[in-house]
C-alpha cells in the first residue's frame, strides 16, 4: 500500500472522512501521482482518470470518461462491486479496497490482472467521489507465486532429506553442526537440538582415515571427499560409514560449510570381513587339501560338471596322463589337444561314454576298480585302475566352504567327482610274468597229458576188442575216471593256453557262416543226455539263423553256458533257452537260463575277470577255474557281439548273448 499511503502524504489528510479538494487541486495530483488513479462518483460514473490509468486499462483517457466503472472490472464481479460502491458512498472512509480478496481488471483487450486498489473518499464541490489508486499486481503475483513454489520445493526437499536412512549434516567451517536430519538422530542417536551447534568430530569420536588435516586439505584443494570413517553413537556403538563431504564456498570464495552424507556400512563391512575369513579358511583348507593330494603316489583329481572339467589335481595326476591338464579344461578337450587314448583292459578303445570319470559325472556313478590303459602324447602305455566316486554338492560343499566364492566356474548345480587313478604297472608286469608262466606251464602239461589220456583210452579201447586181460569192474571205472580226470585237465590246459594267447593277441578267429540254431540244438541234446535232473528246453520262431562265427569258439562259448546253468543249478531245474533276431542292431540273441544259486550282487561286477569266481560257487564246492566266462566274453566280443547277465543270488541266472548277423 505505499502508493495509496504516498496519496494519503501527499493529498489526503490522514483522517477518513471526505476531503474537500478544489478541481484544479484533483487535476494537479491525478497528473503527478505515479500510480493510476480513477474517480468514480456515487452512481458509478467515471468523472476522471490520469494517464496511468488510461494506460494500465488500455483506453484513451476520453474513451473512459463518463463511463461506468464496471467497464474496468471482469463481468463476475461487477454485480458484487455496485452492491460495495453503494454501502461505500453511505459511509465513505480512506480504506484498502476488497481486503483479503484476490482483485481483478479488466483490459480493453478483455484479458484479466490482479490489481490492488485503495480507495479515499473527496467531495469536489460538495459532490462526494472516490478517488481508486490502482496498482497491477501482476509481476508481483507472479513473484509472490514463486516464491511459495520454491518454499514448496524446499519444504519437499527437507521431507526428502528427512526420509532418507543417511545421516545428512552440515556444518560450518569449525566443524559446528547447522544441519542434523531424522537419518542422523536414527544413526547417532542425538536429537537435532542435542546436536545442533556442537563439533562434529568432539560429539561423534571420529576415526579419521588417516588424520583431520589430510582431509580438509583434500575438501579445500578439491572441493569434496569421500571415504571410511569411525563413529561411536550415543550409546557407544561404534559404526563404520561412508562418508561424503562437499564444500560449499560464498561469493568472495571462503568456505562456509562442508555438507556431510554418512551411510552405515558396519553391518556390510562386518559380512565381508566375515566372508573374508571364511575365504582365507578354504584356502587354508584347499591348500592343505592339496597337500595331501601331493603327498599320495596315485593321481587325484576334482572334476566338476557333464564335461568333467578339471578343479584340483595332484603333482601325480601330471605323471599318470604325461600332459598337464589345465584348471575348467574339459576331460575330452585335454585329451584330443594333446593325443592321449584310453583303452579297456582288453586294449579296445573305450568311447568316453565309458570313461570311469564321465560315467561318474554324468551318471552319479561310483565306479570302482576299473580297468583302462592310458596312452601318453609320447605314446607309452600306462594300465590304471581308476576309481571315479561322485560327490553330492553338500560333500564339495562342505570341502570348498560354503560360502566361499569358488576358487573354478564351478556352479554348486554341477556334479563333482572325485577320482583316483592308480598306476598298475606293476602289478601288469607281474601279471605279465604269471602269464607267461601259465602259459608255459600249460604247455609242459599238454605233452604227458596227452600221452596219459592215449594210454588210458588205448586200455579201454584194447581191452575192450579182447587183447590181454579182462579188466575187472573196479580197473574199468578207474581207467574211466583217469579218463575223465585228464579230460578235465585238458581243457584247463587249453583254457590256460587261451588266456594266454589272448593276452599275447594271439587268438585268431576263422569264420565260416554258420547256423547259430542247428548249432544250439545239437548242443542242447548233448547236454540234455549228461543229466537227467535238468530239463532243457529252447525257444525260438526260427529254424536257422546263420551268423559268420569260428564254430569251434562259439561251440565253447555255448558248452560253458551250458555247463556253467547245470553246475549252478545243483538242485536240477528247468533250464531254458531262447534264440530270436534283432533288427536294431541285426544280431541274433541267445539267451540262457537256469533257477540255480545265482550270482551275489557285490560279485557281479567282476565275474568276467580272470580266475574269478563268485563267493557262493566256491561254498557250494562246485569246481571251477573261473576262467570260462573271461574266455567267452572275449571270444562273443571279437565276434563284434556282446555277452553279459541278470542274476539274484538264489534265484538263478540268465546269461545274454548277440552276435551280428551277416
Ligand atoms: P568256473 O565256472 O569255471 O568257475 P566261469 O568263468 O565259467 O568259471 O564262471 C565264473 C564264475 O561265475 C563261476 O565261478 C560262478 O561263480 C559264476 N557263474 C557262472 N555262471 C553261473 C551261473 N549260471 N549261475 C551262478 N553262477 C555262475
Amino acid at each position: 500500500m505505499a502508493d495509496s499511503q504516498q496519496f494519503d502524504t501527499t493529498m489526503m489528510s490522514p483522517s477518513s472522512s471526505p476531503l474537500c479538494v478544489t478541481l484544479r487541486e484533483l487535476i494537479l495530483q491525478m497528473d503527478i501521482s505515479p500510480d493510476a488513479l480513477v474517480i468514480v462518483d456515487h452512481a458509478g460514473t467515471i468523472v476522471m482518470v490520469n494517464e496511468q490509468a488510461a494506460a494500465l486499462f488500455g483506453y484513451s483517457r476520453e474513451e473512459l470518461r463518463e463511463q461506468r466503472l464496471e467497464m474496468l472490472l471482469p463481468e463476475s464481479l461487477r454485480a458484487v462491486h455496485t452492491a460495495h460502491r453503494k454501502h461505500y458512498f453511505a459511509a465513505p472512509r480512506t480504506r484498502a479496497m476488497g481486503a483479503g480478496l484476490q482483485l481483478f481488471g479488466r483490459h480493453k483487450d478483455d484479458t484479466e490482472f490482479p490489481v490492488d486498489i485503495s480507495l479515499r473518499p473527496v467531495l469536489l464541490d460538495a459532490e462526494p467521489l472516490v478517488i481508486g489508486a490502482i496498482r497491477d499486481m501482476s509481476e508481483q503475483r507472479r513473484v509472490e507465486r514463486e516464491r511459495m513454489q520454491q518454499a514448496e520445493q524446499i519444504r519437499l526437499q527437507a521431507g526428502l532429506i528427512d526420509l532418507a536412512h543417511d545421516a545428512i549434516l552440515i556444518h560450518d567451517s569449525v566443524s559446528r553442526v547447522m544441519f542434523w536430519n531424522k537419518g542422523a538422530e536414527e544413526l547417532y542417536g542425538w536429537s537435532s537440538q542435542e546436536a545442533l551447534g556442537r563439533i562434529t568430530h568432539s560429539l561423534l569420536r571420529t576415526h579419521f582415515p588417516s588424520n583431520r588435516a589430510d582431509i580438509d586439505a583434500h575438501l579445500e584443494a578439491h572441493g569434496h571427499w569421500e571415504g571410511e570413517l569411525v563413529h561411536t553413537c550415543r550409546d557407544g556403538r561404534v559404526v563404520i560409514v561412508e562418508s561424503r563431504q562437499v564444500l560449499v564456498r560464498d561469493v568472495q570464495g571462503y568456505s562456509t560449510t562442508i555438507l556431510e552424507i554418512n551411510r552405515d556400512i558396519t553391518e556390510r563391512r562386518h559380512l565381508e570381513q566375515a566372508t573374508q575369513a571364511v575365504h582365507a579358511q578354504t584356502v587354508t583348507r584347499l591348500d592343505f587339501l592339496q597337500q595331501i593330494m601331493d603327498a599320495l603316489p596315485s593321481g587325484i583329481y576334482l572334476v566338476y560338471g557333464q564335461d568333467a572339467r578339471l578343479m584340483l589335481a595332484n603333482h601325480a595326476a601330471a605323471s599318470v596322463w604325461g600332459a598337464e591338464w589345465h584348471i575348467d579344461q574339459p576331460m575330452q578337450e585335454f585329451l584330443v589337444t594333446n593325443g592321449i587314448e584310453i583303452f579297456d583292459a582288453q586294449g579296445h578303445p573305450l568311447v568316453p561314454r565309458d570313461f570311469a570319470i564321465l560315467r561318474a559325472v554324468q551318471e552319479g556313478e561310483t565306479v570302482l576298480h576299473h580297468q583302462e590303459t592310458i596312452r601318453r602324447p609320447n605314446g607309452s602305455l600306462l594300465p590304471a585302475l581308476v576309481n571315479a566316486v561322485a560327490l553330492d554338492s553338500s560333500q564339495w560343499r562342505y570341502l570348498a566352504g560354503e560360502e566361499t566364492e569358488p576358487t573354478t566356474q564351478y556352479s554348486p548345480m554341477e556334479s563333482v567327482a572325485l577320482v583316483v587313478h592308480q598306476d598298475v604297472s606293476a602289478l601288469k608286469e607281474a601279471e605279465y610274468l604269471k602269464d607267461e608262466f601259465i602259459g608255459v606251464a600249460a604247455h609242459e602239461l599238454r605233452n604227458p597229458l596227452s600221452v596219459l589220456k592215449g594210454f588210458a583210452e588205448m586200455l579201454v579201447y584194447q581191452t575192450a576188442r579182447g587183447k590181454g586181460a579182462k579188466l575187472a569192474a573196479w580197473q574199468k571205472e578207474a581207467l574211466e575216471e583217469i579218463g575223465e580226470a585228464t579230460s578235465r585237465l585238458d581243457k584247463l590246459t587249453e583254457d590256460l593256453l587261451d588266456v594266454t594267447r589272448l593276452q599275447a593277441g594271439r587268438l585268431a578267429l576263422s569264420r565260416d557262416p554258420t547256423d547259430l540254431v542247428a548249432l544250439t540244438r545239437r548242443m542242447v541234446s548233448q547236454r540234455q543226455m549228461t543229466t537227467r535232473q535238468h530239463v532243457f528246453s529252447l525257444d525260438t520262431e526260427h529254424s536257422s539263423l546263420m551268423v559268420e562265427m569260428d564254430k569251434v569258439r562259439i561251440e565253447q562259448v555255448l558248452s560253458n553256458l551250458l555247463s556253467n546253468a547245470i553246475k549252478y543249478s545243483p538242485q536240477g531245474g528247468p533250464i531254458e533257452l531262447t534264440i530270436r533276431e534283432e533288427v536294431e542292431p541285426h544280431v541274433a540273441f541267445l539267451s540262457v537260463r537256469d533257477r540255480g544259486i545265482g550270482i551275489p550282487i557285490q560279485q557281479q561286477a567282476r565275474i568276467f575277470g580272470r580266475f574269478v569266481r563268485a563267493e557262493n560257487a566256491r561254498a557250494s564246492e562246485i569246481t571251477g577255474t573261473g576262467l570260462g566266462l573271461y574266455l567267452s566274453r572275449e571270444i562273443i566280443e571279437r565276434h563284434g557281439g556282446r555277452l553279459w547277465f541278470e542274476s539274484t543270488e538264489g534265484a538263478g541266472s540268465t546269461f545274454y548273448m548277440t552276435l551280428p548277423l551277416a
